[in-house]
C-alpha cells in the first residue's frame, strides 16, 4: 500500500475498501521492514500516527493520508534534529509549524522524520550527523539533498509523499535523483513559520511526490498567507488540481543557453533533450533565451545564504536551544565548546564564510555586492518571462554520484546546484518531473521546469502533461 500514489490512496480510503488504519499499519511496516537499506528516516512515532489514523476524516482533502516530514519542520511532540548533532536527543517541538498544522486540519497524518544534509546545507545528505541516505537505485550512491531522505523514501515506497524544503535546490535536486517529483513554490507561497531557518530570504517548504498530482494535493494543503511569516504573501490560493489535464498547446518553452553548457552528463542531456522533443509534440514551442548572470549565481548564493545562515544558527548555543558542553570553564569557553562539539564540519565552514562576509570592511564588498548581483539575476528571470512562458533545463548536471565521491571538495558538492540556485535566488518556482534514465546503472533523470512568481498552476499544467504522456514516472526501484 505504500507504493499507492496520494490520489488512489484517496480513492480507496474514500470508498471504503482501505481503512486509515491499515493504510498507515501498511506504512509502518514497509519503514520496519525496509528502512535499514535505505536509512530516509531519523525517526517516526508509530503510536502517535496510528491514533490520528483512528480519528482520521477521509472526506477532508487529504484525509487519513500519512505524509513524511523533514526533520528541520516542527511536529509538535516529536523529537527534531535537522540531522545535527547540536539538537539531537535535546529538543522536542513545542509546536506544529504553519505546514503541519494545515496538514492536519486538511486531514493528514504527518508520519516520520526524514534524513537531510545538517541543517539542510548540502546536496547528498552526506553532511547528515547521523548518517548518510542512500539512493534506492543504487544504494552505493547518495540521493541528493539536502531533502534526500524525503526524496528517498518516496522513490522506495516507505511513504505516499513527503514535505521537503528547498533553499537552493534542496527539493528538486533530490526528487531528480531518486525519480520523483519535487515543486519548490514562490517564496512567500508557503509559511516557514515552524521551518528551521537556514536562509530565510531563500527558504521555501514543498512536495514532494510519485506525481504531479500528488503535488498539487499537497500544495493546495500548505499553501497560504500566515501572520506568523511575515514573508508570505497574502494572495488567493487557487485550487492547484484545477491545472491538471490542460492543453500545452501554443506555450513558449525558454532554453536557457546558459544552461546548456559542457559539463552536463551525456545522458542528462540527451534526456533533456528528448524531452523538450515531447513538449514539442504536446504543442509547446521551444524558444532559445539568455539568462546572462548564471555564472555568477553559485558565487551569490553561497555569500548570501552564508550570510542569513551565520545569523540564523546563532541560536544554537546550548542556552537558548542545544547540546552543552560540559564543565565550561566561563561563558566564552561554553560557547566556543558547545558550538565546536555540536555542529559538522560544513555548517562550521557556512558559519565562518557568512561571518566573514558580514564583518565590516568586507559587508560592502561581499554581501552588499551579492545582493546586487541578486537583483541582476532577477532581472534576467523577468525579462525572460516576458518572452517565454516557462523555462526549462537539466534539473542537475549529473546523476546520483557515489557516496564519498565528492565529500573532499566543497566546490565539486556546490555545483551539484548549478541549476537550481538561481530559481531561489530570483524567487520564482520550480519543479522536478522524472524524465529519463541512464543505462548502466539505471538512474533516474530529472526535468526542471521553471515559472514565473505565483505561476505554480503553469508549472503543474506542463509538468503534468509530460509527465502523462511519458513513462517515467511509473518505474520504481527494484
Ligand atoms: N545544496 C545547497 C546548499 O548546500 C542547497 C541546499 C538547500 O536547498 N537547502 O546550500
Amino acid at each position: 500500500m505504500s507504493s499507492l500514489t496520494l490520489a488512489d490512496a484517496q480513492e480507496q480510503l474514500r470508498s471504503g475498501s482501505l481503512t486509515p488504519r491499515a493504510l498507515t499499519e501498511s506504512i509502518i511496516a514497509a519503514i520496519e521492514a525496509g528502512d535499514g537499506k535505505i536509512r530516509g528516516y531519523n525517526s517516526f512515532d508509530a503510536e502517535a500516527a496510528l491514533a490520528a489514523a483512528d480519528t482520521a476524516d477521509v472526506s477532508l482533502p487529504l484525509g487519513g493520508l500519512p505524509i513524511a516530514i523533514k526533520d528541520i519542520i516542527n511536529v509538535k511532540g516529536e523529537a527534531l534534529t535537522c540531522s545535527s548533532k547540536i539538537l539531537e536527543g535535546t529538543f522536542t517541538s513545542p509546536y506544529d509549524a504553519t505546514v503541519i498544522a494545515k496538514l492536519r486540519a486538511a486531514g493528514a497524518i504527518p508520519l516520520g522524520r526524514t534524513n537531510m544534509d545538517e541543517f539542510a546545507m548540502g546536496s547528498s545528505t552526506e553532511n547528515s550527523a547521523l548518517g548518510t541516505t542512500k539512493n534506492p537505485w543504487d544504494t552505493s550512491r547518495i540521493p541528493g539533498g539536502s531533502s534526500g531522505g524525503s526524496a528517498a523514501v518516496v522513490s522506495a515506497d516507505l511513504a505516499l509523499a513527503a514535505l521537503g524544503t528547498d533553499t537552493g535546490g534542496s527539493i528538486r535536486q533530490p526528487a531528480a535523483l531518486c525519480g520523483c517529483v519535487g515543486l519548490k513554490p514562490t517564496y512567500g507561497r508557503v509559511s516557514r513559520y515552524g521551518a528551521v531557518a537556514f536562509a530565510s530570504s531563500l527558504d521555501q517548504i514543498g512536495p514532494m511526490t510519485k506525481t504531479v498530482r500528488d503535488s498539487a494535493m499537497l500544495l493546495n494543503a500548505i499553501s497560504g498567507h500566515d501572520a506568523m511569516d511575515s514573508t508570505s504573501l497574502d494572495e488567493a490560493v487557487p485550487d492547484f488540481t484545477a491545472a491538471l489535464g490542460k492543453e500545452i498547446k501554443g506555450m513558449k518553452i525558454g532554453l536557457p543557453k546558459e544552461y546548456f553548457i559542457d559539463g552536463i552528463d551525456p545522458e542528462v542531456r540527451a534526456a533533456t533533450e528528448a524531452a523538450v522533443k515531447q513538449l514539442e509534440s504536446l504543442g509547446a514551442e521551444p524558444v532559445e533565451i539568455s539568462l546572462p548572470h548564471t555564472e555568477y549565481a553559485t558565487a551569490t548564493y553561497y555569500v548570501i545564504a552564508t550570510a542569513e545562515a551565520s545569523s540564523n544558527l546563532a541560536r544554537f548555543e546550548g542556552v537558548r536551544y542545544g547540546h552543552r558542553a560540559d564543565a565550561p570553564k566561563d561563558l566564552s569557553d561554553h560557547y566556543m565548546r558547545t558550538r565546536a562539539e555540536g555542529f559538522g564540519a560544513e555548517v562550521k565552514r557556512r558559519i565562518l564564510l557568512g561571518t566573514y562576509v558580514l564583518s565590516s570592511g568586507y559587508y560592502d564588498a561581499y554581501y552588499i555586492r551579492a545582493q546586487k548581483v541578486r537583483t541582476l539575476i532577477r532581472q534576467d528571470f523577468s525579462e525572460a518571462f516576458q518572452k517565454v512562458d516557462a523555462i526549462l533545463s537539466p534539473t542537475s548536471p549529473v546523476p546520483a554520484f557515489g557516496i564519498g565521491e565528492r565529500c573532499d571538495d566543497p566546490l565539486q558538492m556546490y555545483l551539484a546546484d548549478i541549476f537550481t540556485i538561481a530559481t531561489n535566488l530570483a524567487g520564482i518556482c520550480g519543479i522536478s518531473v522524472p524524465c529519463g534514465f541512464t543505462k548502466e546503472p539505471k538512474l533516474p533523470i530529472g526535468l526542471q521546469i521553471l515559472a514565473p512568481s505565483m505561476q505554480e498552476e503553469r508549472l503543474i499544467s506542463i509538468a503534468d502533461a509530460y509527465e502523462q504522456s511519458t513513462p517515467w514516472h511509473k518505474e520504481r526501484p527494484c
